[in-house]
């Protein structure tokens, strides 16, 4: 039986895991690096062990001194989290070359699963629907052009290992295919050490529809519905919500039953997300699959009222699952916003600087998945996320409603952040009608008008504060009236 799982990450999403450890009545260990020694998910561990200086290569990627850390203190099992070693399928293997538990697939899935390419040749016979393109890395631009010309452009080139919305370029044309692709290569050789790339069809309105799995070592495999996660920048998740606003039950069980034959044919352990585009006609097509905890899973906490981490512990330590796949149900609607240190107003581009003024709302409906505190500096060396906004209500009106209502409690000064974005995107009659794709910021998104109702509540803040001003003047004045 597991008795002290090892943290192996940083942030919101190292403190989420250790809560559900600590629920389990087991122990927890945080790792760290020297400039996150009084974080968060420091103090809230049982132990903690520095791994070295702030950047990740030499901190949270040390796979090798986190094996060593989880030895010494006697841990029994290493939780990767997201991002960082969680889809290294090297890194998971040494862990259960030490004697640990890795909680997460195999090593072997892991590695089918990050490959782009692996993946679609692994789910190919099972019938899965896919985006058109090649199965196969493309290396000549001549033989990219013929692809190009026989799936009609525009097309996408895609780096296997891509990942977190890197690696993907848009090319509508045929002269521009050769240097694009030659740009894509080097990128991908660069940011991910390898160069496959490969093309799929650029699909022009669709919608990011994604399913969340959970498979045991019984051999059963089943499906947490759906989230809906197109609000995105840079091909990267801002908004997601569950159940999908476009999503009806038939569909929602087909792309589930099909989720679940993608994790068959890895022989998927573990919590996963298989993800899809869903075009304006409502085909779906396999995108890829995430062996790991993602970033969004509470919105399907909540609607589920299933605890993912605590599912993911137990069938690590060889639990069946408890759960049938009949006896879930989708109750109420869930939204997340990802409170990204960014600037909305310009690109979204990157915003560092100490957390000033830093106040979580609280309140029936709201989570707060958070890693930071007042104070804390924002580093450069890691993910610009803060936290995430997790709002519930019975219905998708009432949920955003909560999150209009929690982005007013929360207080960030010190730095941008993509808050004030997410108030643009629930007051935004294409959102709220449900009627939005994955081009919603290109489509709908103008900073100008978030600079306007930003001076306009401005404005309004002043005015009330002057009518209160005047109101506090004149009663102090009355008694001598
Ligand atoms: P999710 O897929 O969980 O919805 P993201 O796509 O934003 O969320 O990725 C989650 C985290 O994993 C981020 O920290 C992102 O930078 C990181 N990530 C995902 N894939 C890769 C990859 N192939 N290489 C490096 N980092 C990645
Ligand atoms: P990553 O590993 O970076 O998460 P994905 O393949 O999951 O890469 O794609 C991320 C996002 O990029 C999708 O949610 C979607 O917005 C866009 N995208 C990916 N493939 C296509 C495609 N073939 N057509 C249109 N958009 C796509
Ligand atoms: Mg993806």
């Amino acid at each position: 039986m597991i008795q002290k799982i090892l943290v192996a990450n940083r942030g919101e999403i190292a403190l989420r895991i250790m809560k559900t450890v600590r629920k389990l009545g087991m122990k927890t260990v945080a790792v760290f690096s020297e400039v996150d020694r009084g974080a968060p998910h420091v103090l809230f561990a049982d132990e903690a062990v520095c791994l070295g200086s702030a950047p990740s290569s030499e901190s949270y990627l040390r796979g090798d001194k986190i094996i060593q850390a989880a030895k010494e203190l006697n841990v029994d099992a290493i939780h990767p989290g997201y991002g960082f070693l969680s889809e290294n399928a090297e890194f998971a293997r040494q862990v259960e070359e030490a004697d640990l538990v890795f909680i997460g697939p195999t090593s072997k899935a892991i590695e089918i699963m990050g490959s782009k390419l692996a993946a679609k040749a692994a789910v190919k016979k099972y019938d899965i629907p896919m985006v058109p393109g090649t199965d196969q890395a493309v290396t000549d631009p001549k033989e990219a052009i013929a692809i190009a010309e026989e799936i009609g452009f525009p097309v996408l080139i895609k780096a296997s290992a891509g990942g977190g919305g890197k690696g993907m370029r848009i090319v509508n044309e045929k002269s521009a295919l050769r240097s694009q692709m030659e740009r894509a290569i080097s990128e991908a050789q660069s940011a991910f050490g390898d160069g496959a790339v490969f093309i799929e069809k650029y699909i022009g309105s669709p919608r990011h529809i994604e399913i969340q799995v959970l498979a045991d070592t019984h051999g059963n495999t089943i499906h947490l519905f759906e989230r809906e996660c197109s609000v995105q920048r840079r091909h990267q998740k801002v908004m997601e919500e569950a159940p999908s606003a476009v999503v009806d039950h038939e569909l929602r069980m087909k792309m589930g039953a099909t989720a679940v034959k993608v994790a068959e044919a890895c022989n998927y352990r573990g919590a996963g997300t298989v993800e899809f585009l869903l075009d304006e006609n409502k085909n779906f097509y396999f995108l890829e699959m995430n062996t790991r905890l993602q970033v969004e899973h509470p919105v399907t906490e909540w609607i589920t009222g299933v605890d993912l981490v605590e599912q993911q512990i137990r069938i690590a330590q060889g639990e069946a699952l408890g759960i049938t796949q009949d006896e879930l149900k989708i109750l109420g609607h869930a939204l997340e916003l990802r409170i990204y240190a960014e600037t909305p107003l310009e690109d979204f581009l990157p915003s560092v600087g100490t957390l000033e003024v830093y106040q979580l709302p609280s309140g029936s409906g709201i989570r707060v998945d958070n890693g930071m505190q007042q104070g804390m500096e924002v580093s450069i060396h890691y993910d610009p996320m803060l936290a995430k906004l997790i709002t519930y209500g019975p219905t998708r009106e009432a949920a955003i409603g909560k999150m209009l209502e929690a982005i007013e409690q929360y207080r960030i000064e010190g730095i941008q952040t993509t808050l004030s974005f997410g108030k643009f995107v629930c007051l935004h009659p294409a959102f709220r009608s449900g009627e939005f794709d994955t081009h919603f910021v290109r489509d709908h998104y103008d900073p100008a008008k978030l600079q306007e109702a930003r001076e306009s509540e401005a404005r309004i803040a002043a005015l009330i504060g002057l009518k209160h001003y005047l109101n506090i003047s004149q009663q102090l004045r009355l008694p001598n009236t």
